[in-house]
């Protein structure tokens, strides 16, 4: 078995623990101790994950808490909305809680996401835990109390910011998912060495196989990595008043990408992310910002582990460029009409720019078909 680690947030009176190993839902009321004793405990899990970690998450919970509960939702996008929401609130009130209640989310970033949001509403704000079961939501979603719901002008538009108590990142938890979700998680791992981690990058351009293969310390290695490097960001700037904006490498390209694709399923989340980084750095290499080399070896990587780097070989390769820009001007971290790029300077530095040559952007995609 793998040593497990714990890092922390440190968020003064908001801090948490970010606990990562094997095992680690089946021994939850040891490794949560008073977190969890004597309280009401209400599992919000998604529908796919409950007959698989359900069980051993309610026996620890069992052994520790007053009461537990658990509450299924659908499995994908379409429960982060606000009739989600509100069913959800509903029946959890049902249950007669009271602010002792502590929700626990089982699933990806849809759960977490929806559970966090609900736990920030839910009787003006009750605590609540992370409990991550696909790579994205282990190395980004559940770190950094980002919560909410999709709204019918666009993703992610109604939320708050709401810290989890902890974060119990499984490695056991994704032996279950599928090939491709671990495939569209591990993006997003690329993208904690591109932003800031040049060491890191490396690292994955030697052992990314090794995490795709699911080997075990390199899969716990990867996670640690990239919770600490999100960690690090979010105590700098809980809020996004700057700093944190780095997260969004790829992302203006991503969330357009998503955006024509409908959110259905056709393109997931971190596998627009793969094609946003890797567009991001074609921009980067056309503004002169950074080199071919370190471009190529972007491409590479992420070609190499079967992320899209092309918008010719995307699902969303159809959409013009007018639709895409489009699509950018109306991002949320658009300012008064304004694309916003994270701009790499080459692999391990990257800036946020809010003035970026339309020209050069078309120039861009273009030589992508
Ligand atoms: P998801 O929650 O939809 O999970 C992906 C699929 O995997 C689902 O079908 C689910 O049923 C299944 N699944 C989950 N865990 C499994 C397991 N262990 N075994 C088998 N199947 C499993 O998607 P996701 O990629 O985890 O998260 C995407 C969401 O996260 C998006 O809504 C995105 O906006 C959000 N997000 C939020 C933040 C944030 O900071 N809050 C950051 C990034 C992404």
């Amino acid at each position: 078995m793998q040593k497990e680690s714990k890092l922390t947030v440190g968020l003064g009176a908001r801090a948490y623990d970010i606990h990562v190993g094997r095992g680690l839902i089946g021994r939850a009321d040891d490794i949560l101790g008073d977190m969890l004793a004597d309280r009401h405990v209400v599992i919000i899990n998604d529908a796919a994950v409950a007959p698989l970690h359900l069980p051993a998450l309610k026996a620890a919970c069992e052994r520790a808490c007053r009461r537990v509960d658990s509450l299924t939702v659908p499995s994908g996008e379409a429960s982060k909305s606000m009739p989600a929401l509100a069913t959800l609130l509903e029946d959890i009130l049902a249950l007669g809680v009271d602010r002792d209640v502590v929700l626990v989310a089982l699933g990806g970033g849809v759960i977490g996401d929806l559970a966090g949001f609900a736990a920030a509403s839910l009787l003006r704000g009750v605590d609540f835990i992370q409990v991550p079961t696909t790579l994205l939501a282990q190395v980004d979603s559940s770190v950094g109390g980002k919560t909410g719901v999709n709204a019918a002008a666009g993703k992610n538009l109604i939320g708050a910011f709401h810290q989890p108590r902890a974060v119990l990142a499984d490695m056991a938890s994704l032996d279950t998912l599928a090939d491709r979700e671990l495939r569209a998680g591990y993006a997003e791992v690329v993208k904690y060495g591109l932003l800031g981690d040049a060491a890191f990058f490396e690292w994955l351009e030697a052992n990314g196989t090794g995490v795709m293969a699911r080997d075990d310390a390199a899969l716990a290695h990867a996670v640690t990595t990239s919770c600490q490097a999100k960690a690090r960001i979010v105590e700098a700037d809980e809020r996004e008043a700057g700093q944190r904006a780095l997260l969004n490498l790829g992302h203006t390209f991503a969330h357009a990408l998503e955006a024509v694709c409908g959110y259905d399923g056709t393109l997931l989340h971190g596998e627009a992310v793969g094609t946003g980084m890797a567009l991001a750095y074609d921009l980067a290499s056309a503004l002169q910002l950074c080199t071919g080399q370190d471009r190529g070896r972007v491409h590479a990587h992420l070609a190499g582990c079967g992320l899209v780097t092309r918008l010719a070989d995307s699902p969303a390769a159809d959409a013009s460029n007018d639709q895409l820009i489009d699509i950018m001007r109306r991002d949320k971290k658009a300012r008064r009409g304004q694309m916003r790029f994270v701009v790499p300077r080459g692999i391990g530095n990257s800036f946020v720019s809010d003035d970026v040559p339309e020209e050069t952007l078309r120039t861009v995609l273009d030589d992508s078909r």
